[in-house]
Order: structure tokens, then C-alpha cells, then sequence
């Protein structure tokens, strides 16, 4: 019996359950998403709300445009010392 469908992240590779993963909107495959937040799980892409026209959009971290920066958070921009 396959009771629970699971799907294969396109980004990390592993197996998803089907309820805890989305479509990337770019790719058109599926990726973790932990849409829950009381349960534990894994993210391997993003949802946002598109302003335009007022829906969910996902995107997996593949298609998603990387900054480029290190995440370096709390860390203050290098600066001159008076
Ligand atoms: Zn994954
Ligand atoms: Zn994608």
C-alpha cells in the first residue's frame, strides 16, 4: 500500500513526503517545504505572497536568485573607527 505519496526533492535529492513539499513555480519539481510550523521539517526553497496578483509563489533554491552574500548576520560593515 502506498498510503502516503512521496515525491523526490529536486534540490537535495532525497524523498519528501507529498504533504510537506511544494512545486516550484520555476522548474515545475517538486522540493522540501515544511509548510507547517508546529511540525518539524526541512526547507529547500521559499514561499512568498506575489503582490500582483495576490497568490502563493514557490520557488526551490535552485531557481532562486542566490545574493551572493554570506550570511552574516549581526555583523557590522567595516568601518572606520573615530
Ligand atoms: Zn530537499
Ligand atoms: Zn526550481
Amino acid at each position: 500500500m502506498t498510503a502516503s505519496t512521496e515525491v523526490t526533492c529536486a534540490v537535495c535529492g532525497e524523498a519528501a513526503k507529498e504533504l510537506a513539499s511544494a512545486i516550484c513555480g520555476e522548474c515545475d519539481r517538486p522540493f522540501h517545504l515544511n509548510q507547517h510550523n508546529d511540525v518539524e521539517g526541512k526547507d529547500c526553497g521559499d514561499v512568498w505572497v506575489d503582490e500582483q496578483f495576490l497568490s502563493l509563489r514557490f520557488a526551490c533554491f535552485t531557481c532562486l536568485p542566490q545574493e551572493g552574500a554570506p550570511a552574516g548576520e549581526g555583523e557590522p560593515p567595516v568601518g572606520k573607527q573615530h
